[in-house]
């Protein structure tokens, strides 16, 4: 059933502010037009300029990117990758950071098709009460986790500012994490501001869709209906101070080379508006998820077009951070990892409450099919085995002034 949910307000967030220099930026660049919109440019790409720009002192510009996600830069990936490995490790040696997701809750007032949580399935719900949250968080804490990414679906009656301040403060009085960031609802600068003051540095939210067409076709009801409202979502966040800003795109909602323009795009935009902020971009590849439309998915990304795509973005921004989720396999997340990777989620349970439970019968649903479910333990051994120097902490909010 499609429902079309029209919010009160859905322009709060956008009248927030006088301008918008996010929405401003993509407009200009056409990034929110439809792929089909690119396809002259990607198609006009040829291999020497494609071999100028892999060669190209790095840094983004929009047609460099289109250059290097073109149909003709997959012919010269190998090269690309390369470049790719060499700028990660200059700027950012061989540390690799571990993070854990901690789910909150599974209410959520949206449907998206895509997702496990949507408001229109029959699922086991659960919503964490502060000292479960609190629980979940010292299981990862004594795993070795120092940095948490705390997740809920959008249910402003389940999990509130209120209730992640309250955690928030929880966890820093307990010590037991240097940096705390938010994937959750939409926030207004104001409530950001609260977040930050209580101890959360970093906000991720995902566009999920860059495409104006497929996002309508996939966010089927609720308060994400509002396309505008998401996207400068990022800004209202650094605005407030936050200091980590994650952006990503579900891959295989739409062609992937328009969904890696738009990021460009957007991530471009919020460092030259915010240069206080770092910007990181995550690259989740759709999965299934329990009752999910996974048969509708039209746009599969190939691991080729994958890597394509993230060595495309690191010759772009050879600062940013790049994060890899557990949506992958073992196997090709052990070959993905060195390609330009600094960040990876490690033993992640995508429900409520999934830390604290043992093989049997989980308390409740969780988003997707984690298909890596390989321990921190594991993952250190497996990254000082590819060289790499596992990092449990890579920032303080006491360096960036969070509380
Ligand atoms: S993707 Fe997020 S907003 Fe959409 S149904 Fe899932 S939890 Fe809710």
């Amino acid at each position: 059933m499609t429902e079309t949910f029209v919010p009160r307000a859905a322009g709060d967030a956008i009248k927030a502010a006088p301008r918008r220099f996010v929405l401003e930026a993509l407009g200009e660049a056409d990034a929110t037009r439809r792929p089909a919109d690119w396809r002259d440019r990607l198609d006009a790409a040829r291999d020497d300029g494609v071999r100028r720009e892999i060669a190209a002192k790095p840094g983004f510009s929009v047609k460099r990117l289109t250059t290097l996600v073109s149909p003709a830069a997959s012919a010269h990936i190998e090269e690309m990758a390369a470049r790719a490995v060499a700028l990660t490790r200059r700027r950012f040696g061989n540390a690799i950071s571990l993070f854990a997701p901690l789910y909150l809750s599974n209410y959520c007032v949206n449907r998206c098709r895509y997702c496990g949580f949507n408001a229109g399935r029959r699922h086991r719900r659960r919503r964490l009460s502060l000292d479960e949250a609190f629980a979940e968080a010292k299981i990862l804490a004594g795993g070795g986790f120092r940095e948490i990414l705390l997740v809920s679906g959008e249910d402003r009656a389940a999990i509130d500012t209120e209730y992640l301040c309250a955690l928030a403060r929880r966890l820093r009085a307990g010590n037991l994490f240097s940096s705390v960031s938010v994937e959750i609802h939409v926030e207004s600068e104001e409530n950001y501001r609260r977040l930050f003051e209580a101890g959360i540095d970093g906000v991720t939210i995902f566009q999920e869709t860059y495409d104006r067409d497929e996002y309508a076709l996939w966010h089927a009801g609720g308060p994400k209906t509002v396309y505008e409202n998401r996207l400068i979502g990022q800004e209202n966040a650094a605005r407030a101070g936050m200091r980590r800003l994650g952006l990503g795109a579900l891959l295989g909602l739409t062609d992937w080379r328009f969904e890696a323009l738009a990021l460009g795009v957007h991530a471009s935009t919020l460092l030259k508006r915010y240069w206080r902020s770092k910007v990181s971009f995550s690259f989740p590849r759709i999965r299934p998820a329990e009752g999910g439309e996974g048969v509708l998915f039209r746009h599969i990304v190939a691991d080729r077009d994958f890597v394509q795509m993230l060595a495309a973005l690191r010759l772009c921004f050879p600062d940013a951070g790049m994060t890899l989720s557990t949506r992958e396999s073992p196997a090709l997340r052990d070959r993905l990892i060195p390609l330009g990777f600094t960040q990876i989620s490690a033993g992640s349970r995508v429900n409520p409450g999934g830390y604290n439970e043992n093989d049997g019968e989980p308390s409740s649903t969780g988003q997707f099919s984690v298909s890596d479910e390989r321990g921190p333990a594991e993952m250190t051994a497996v990254l000082r085995r590819l060289g790499f120097d596992p990092v449990w902490k890579d920032w303080d909010a006491g360096f960036g002034g969070g509380a």
